[in-house]
């Protein structure tokens, strides 16, 4: 997803959310300011845990998803600071 964003020249909203902890960030490519999700995560390991070993807390998948929303908003409707190179 992040390749195809930064080649189309989108931004990425990008959450995750395992046991009692989310990640939210914003990755615009079309900022000088603002990395993409690769900057940050590199390629990932299969070492990584997945859900469905480590379990997630329902809830939490609500809050960041409505949070992602949020940020779609800001940047659609131009308001507000979206987390362009900021992680919540
Ligand atoms: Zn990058």
């Amino acid at each position: 997803v992040n390749a195809a964003c930064v080649a189309a020249a989108k931004p990425l909203i990008s959450g995750a959310a395992i046991r009692l902890e989310g990640q939210l960030s914003v990755f615009d490519p079309r900022r000088a300011d603002s990395p993409c999700y690769h900057c940050l995560y590199g390629h990932g390991s299969d070492a990584e845990l997945t859900c469905s070993e480590a379990g997630v807390v329902g809830p939490l998948v609500g809050l960041v998803g409505s949070l992602q929303a949020l940020e779609a908003l800001k940047l659609l409707a131009g308001f507000g600071e979206p987390l362009v190179g900021r992680l919540l």
